[in-house]
């Protein structure tokens, strides 16, 4: 989908820093940090600054447009929201390539929890580990 388009189908004014957040993570197919996207951001607008980055990618998420995963060292990773409903994600630690899994693990869970008086307000479940291309790339190394 056109970038403007899912701006202005979410209520968001175009603006150029938008469009380039946007088309950034739409040709990427792995987890970026506000840091990574900000460095690819400033080659397509030269100037942009990386608080006008941070604070487009919170209201982006904000509007449902991204997903956004910890990362091992802590640091929030985002992607393009390519997936419809509620998913969850496998990550590679190598290269961030990540792939969006439909199983919720909560459904599960929140039967026990319930039991416990517990109400579950928000999760995060992430699964870490090797995409196929760096497990090969790992076994040539070894
Ligand atoms: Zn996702
Ligand atoms: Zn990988
Ligand atoms: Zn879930």
């Amino acid at each position: 989908m056109d970038v403007e388009e899912l701006l202005r189908q979410n209520d968001l004014r175009v603006t150029p820093q938008r469009k380039a957040i946007l088309a950034v993570l739409k040709n990427t197919r792995s987890f970026l940090s506000a840091q990574d996207l900000f460095q690819k951001v400033i080659e397509i607008l030269p100037g942009t600054n990386f608080s006008t980055v941070y604070r487009n990618i919170d209201l982006l998420l904000e509007k449902g447009l991204l997903c956004r995963v910890s990362s091992q060292t802590g640091a929030d990773l985002y992607e393009l929201r390519r997936e419809e409903g509620h998913h969850h994600h496998a990550v590679c630690k190598m290269c961030g390539a990540y792939f969006a899994v439909d199983f919720c693990p909560m459904e599960e869970l929140v039967q026990e929890l319930d039991r416990k008086g517990f109400l579950p307000t928000e999760h995060c479940f992430e699964v870490y580990g090797l995409c196929a291309k760096c497990r090969e790339g790992k076994r040539k190394i070894e």
